[in-house]
């Protein structure tokens, strides 16, 4: 062994590996935490931006429109001043009746020649700055060019981080010289910079409110979901007494916990009942396997050259394993309905006539063990469907009436219309009837009521599950009426449909 495996491994042979993964964890994804935080903070961010923006637009709109107003109002007053006899107060000063003006209207006013020099007023110096030149220098080409664009003869406009009133005025009756009035914006700077460090805070304290907002809303929110994936966890390990409750987290909530409770129902029902029938087949089983292996000794032992005792025994194993086929049958027929593999085959058939064959496999219950069939059957009554397994519907409808009819063996078995397009199939037994809560739940896979019965049709429990998943299948109407203590009605209500002449 040893010596091979070092054979191999020197051929050089690959070596072949097998991991099996049971459980591959899901990639994480993004946690309701994450997402509602960014969410809250984006949407907070937007709604303090939009504001801000809309309160610095309306801030700046209206101081300038504001100041234009007033500029031009101010600008009119001092040129008329300006243009009037210098009073005598300011004897013959006129620059500092310009920088009275200045003053009083609270405006900064300058008297220009065409080439951008201060003329007015005139600085304590005598000289200009070289600022002042160059700045002027600019300023006058702007204010000329404005003025050359209207007929109005003066004008009002924005400046270099200013507004500006400009008018060509007169000096000791000669042209070429301008009043320039301005008005700086700093003010406005200053408060639209303000106005922004303002924004940036409440953004900041916006977002360190919407972290702790939605911290708090996504610890509520998650908690439920939280708590509910531990519980389906539990339950999907088979723990069916976990309860699912919603009812302190919304009607979304609520509603989950609902259907998990109901998922949960359901699961448990069909748990138990696989359980239950677990033990019903085997015990099914093992009655006809015992029988069979007790009377394949007697033939070896005792009756196997008495043609007549073997005979009869030999019968007795061929009914048995009857009998285990059937039951092997039912589980088989059901599991294939339900998982899709059985195709339904829909054709036009004689239902009438269909029945009286299904009736004649029960002819040796009337033969050897005495039960009436009381029927009323209209002929010619024709349906579209799969006929196999309606015929299986039937079979286990009037199979149940036989094992669960009364004392009297009576069972009545009718077909006929009860509306104009729709005909009835309806079986009544004397029985004990159905206890009213067991009613919903006959239909079930593997539902047997407890009680015991004598069955002379072999039953699984699997019969009216077979019945209801088919007439399902198909969209027939069907139910049952039962009177305990008086017997059971089950019907099928078929849509009537014309007889198929080829
Ligand atoms: P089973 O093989 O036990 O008859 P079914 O699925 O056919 O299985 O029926 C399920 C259960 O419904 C039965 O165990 C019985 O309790 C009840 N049931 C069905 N038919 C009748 C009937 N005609 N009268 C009384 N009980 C019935």
């Amino acid at each position: 062994m040893n010596k091979k495996k070092k054979r191999n491994k020197r051929a050089g042979k690959p070596v072949r590996k097998y991991e099996h993964h049971r459980y591959r964890k899901r990639q994480r994804s993004t946690s309701i935490y994450f997402l509602l935080w960014a969410a809250f903070s984006v949407l907070s961010l937007i709604i303090v931006l939009l504001f801000g923006l809309a309160q610095y637009s309306a801030l700046t709109e209206t101081y300038k429109r504001e100041t234009v107003r007033e500029l031009s109002e101010k600008g009119k007053r001092i040129e008329m001043a300006w243009e009037a006899p210098l009073p005598d107060a300011f004897k013959g000063d006129r620059s500092a009746y310009l920088q009275f003006l200045s003053v009083t209207y609270d405006v900064h006013a300058v008297v220009l020649d065409a080439n951008g020099k201060v003329l007015f007023p005139v600085a304590p110096s005598g000289e200009e700055t070289l600022e002042d030149k160059e700045s002027y220098l600019k300023k006058i080409d702007v204010l000329k060019s404005e003025l050359e664009k209207t007929s109005l003869g003066a004008v009002v406009y924005e400046g270099d981080n200013e507004y500006v009133y400009g008018v060509e005025v007169s000096l000791y009756g000669e042209t070429g010289v301008y009043l320039y009035i301005s008005k700086s914006l700093q003010l406005m700077n200053a408060t639209a910079k303000s106005l922004g460090v303002r924004i940036i805070l409440i953004a900041v304290f916006v977002l360190v409110l919407a972290f702790a907002v939605s911290s708090a809303v996504s610890g509520w929110l998650a908690r439920p979901i939280a708590e509910i994936t531990k519980k389906a966890r539990l339950l999907a390990q088979g723990d069916f007494h976990v309860d699912f409750n919603g009812s302190d987290y919304g009607e979304e909530m609520v509603a989950l916990a609902d259907s998990l409770n109901f998922a949960r129902d359901e699961l448990s029902k069909a748990d138990r009942m696989q359980k239950e029938l677990i033990a019903n087949v085997s015990h099914d089983f093992k009655t006809p396997l015992t029988m069979i292996k007790a009377y394949a000794s007697m033939i070896m032992e005792i009756s196997g050259d008495i043609p007549e005792k073997r005979n009869k025994h030999a019968q007795v194993i061929v009914d048995e394993a009857d009998r285990l086929s059937s039951l092997v049958g039912d589980v088989l027929d059901l599991s294939k309905i339900r998982s899709g593999i059985t195709a339904f085959e829909k054709r036009t058939f004689d239902v009438s006539a269909y029945l009286y064959e299904i009736l004649s496999r029960f002819e040796y219950l009337k033969e050897m063990q005495e039960y009436t069939f009381e029927t009323e059957i209209e002929d010619g009554l024709y349906t579209c469907a799969d006929k196999g397994k309606i015929g299986q519907v039937l079979y286990n409808l009037i199979g149940n009436a036989v094992n669960y009819t009364g004392e009297d063996k009576k069972i009545y078995v009718q077909l006929k219309r009860i509306e104009e397009n729709v005909f009835r199939f309806s079986v009544t037994d004397t029985g004990e009837g159905i206890k009213p809560e067991e009613l919903p739940d006959i239909w079930d896979r593997y539902y047997r009521s407890r009680e015991v019965h004598k069955r002379p049709v072999k039953g699984t429990g699997l019969g009216l599950s077979i019945v209801k998943t088919v007439l399902q299948i198909h969209g027939f109407v069907f139910g049952v009426e039962s009177k305990e203590g008086e017997g059971s009605t089950f019907y099928v209500d078929f849509p009537l449909v014309e007889e198929n002449i080829p």
